[in-house]
């Protein structure tokens, strides 16, 4: 079935087809007559198979089907997301989708000034996707209603559901109406959140796309042994072989992200990192410049292994294994993206080899292992402009002291 096919509003169909979207994705497919139909819904599909658009194009057709000409009496939708990155990236589909539409969207999220936040949500909204503290902060202050919230989405569902967040959640509810829709959307999920997500509605509809292959296939993954000391060495190597390839590196810690931009300074290459430490304002250009290829090399903590859609990212490393085995899933992700391929690689130290088998469970299957040989891994820290460096400081010390030596022995003479 094509778009054209589908029950929904003339405007969003005009829109849909300047995206270039031709035929919905399975995800699409399943989740779009049932959210339609004002079901509760479960969503769990594979990084990268349109889960924002599965959820975007019934919304903005119910809304707009509902909205009386011209008023706006109050957010009629809330979107849930973890990061201000993935909340504003989710605003730019409804703005894209719901462009021919009446509706409105707004973005709300923290590191900024709330008082233009107010003054927007005062002159109505009908689309509200925010994170949770900033949206938090505005309710306790009154400064937004959600009494006439009639659908609430949480993307990247599980997370938003653990631990973090879930008290949030639970405060959230008593903030809504009853009566609404919810849908839950992500590429993962487990026993203990559907549980979660079964005591916060009744019944939804489950819809779940390759439960048995949570990495999309048009994704590569694979694992090399690579000693913590030795990891700079192995990331430039892959940069070098990879020249103008946009790569997205995840590290486990801000720091780390730190020392790990520094270090391909070093060697003359050019990063830049993405992580809660750094402003908004950064933030928003470091992605933005990440976004339209300007910036080749990110180096980012977990900030970024949700939901972000980024195109034609075609390699992600995890310098660092992630911390949780969901995380691993979303961090690949990031690449093969939509119909284009992707290739992800994971450096494994031996203290991290627990966390991989921890990741292979989860999978299911084993990761690809890239054999190093001794000799191969040597040359590759060998090769280094850090190392090329070392020596030419060597040699030139040489020279320094072989120069005063022959000085001195001129003196003497
Ligand atoms: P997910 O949330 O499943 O990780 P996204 O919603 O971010 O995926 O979508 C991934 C990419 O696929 C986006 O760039 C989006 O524009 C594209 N996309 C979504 N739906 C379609 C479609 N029906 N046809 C072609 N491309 C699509
Ligand atoms: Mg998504």
């Amino acid at each position: 079935m094509k778009f054209e096919q589908y029950p929904i509003f003339e405007g969003i169909k005009k829109s849909i087809s300047k995206l270039g979207f031709k035929k919905p994705t399975d995800i699409q497919y399943k989740s779009i007559p049932a959210i339609l139909r004002g079901e509760d819904v479960l969503a769990i599909a594979q990084t990268g198979t349109g889960k924002t658009a599965a959820f975007v194009i019934p919304i903005l057709h119910l809304l707009q089907e509902r909205k009386i000409k011209g008023r706006t009496d109050g957010v009629k939708c809330l979107v849930l997301a973890p990061t201000h990155e993935l909340a504003l990236q989710t605003e730019g589909v409804f703005n894209e989708l719901g462009k021919y539409t009446r509706i409105n969207t707004f973005c709300i999220h923290g590191g900024v000034e709330q008082e233009p936040q107010i003054q927007r949500l005062n002159e109505g909204v009908d689309v509200l996707i925010a994170t949770p503290g900033r949206m938090f902060d505005l309710v306790s202050q009154g400064a937004l209603i959600l009494r006439r919230v009639e659908i609430l989405v949480l993307d990247e569902a599980d997370h938003m559901l653990d631990l973090g967040f879930i008290k949030d959640i639970r405060d959230l509810m008593r903030h809504l109406p009853l009566k609404r829709q919810t849908l839950f959307f992500s590429a993962t999920i487990n026993e203990k959140i559907k549980s979660l997500a079964n005591s916060l509605v009744s019944n939804p509809i489950r819809i779940q796309i390759s439960p048995k292959n949570p990495v999309a296939k048009n994704i590569q993954h694979s694992v090399a042994f690579v000693e913590m000391d030795d990891k700079r060495f192995f990331l430039e190597s892959i940069i070098r072989s990879n020249e103008n390839k946009k790569i997205l590196v995840f590290v486990r810690t801000k720091v780390r992200a730190e020392r790990v931009k520094k270090a391909l300074e070093r060697v003359g290459l050019l990063s830049e990192t993405i992580h809660s430490s750094r402003t908004h304002t950064e933030r928003e250009l470091v992605m933005e410049n990440f976004r339209n290829s300007e910036l080749k090399i990110l180096v980012a903590t977990d900030i970024t292994a949700r939901g972000i859609d980024i195109p034609a990212v075609e390699l992600v490393v995890n310098y660092d294994m992630p911390e949780t085995a969901e995380n691993y899933v979303h961090r690949v992700g990031r690449t093969g993206r939509g119909a284009e391929k992707g290739q992800a690689i994971s450096f494994c130290s031996s203290e991290e080899k627990e966390v991989l088998n921890e990741v292979e469970n989860n999978l299911g299957k084993p990761i690809l292992k890239i054999e190093i040989s001794k000799k191969d891994y040597e040359f590759v820290i060998d090769l280094s402009e850090e190392k090329l460096h070392d020596w030419k400081a060597l040699l030139l010390e040489e020279e320094k002291r072989i120069q005063k030596i022959s000085k001195k022995k001129k003196k003497k003479f």
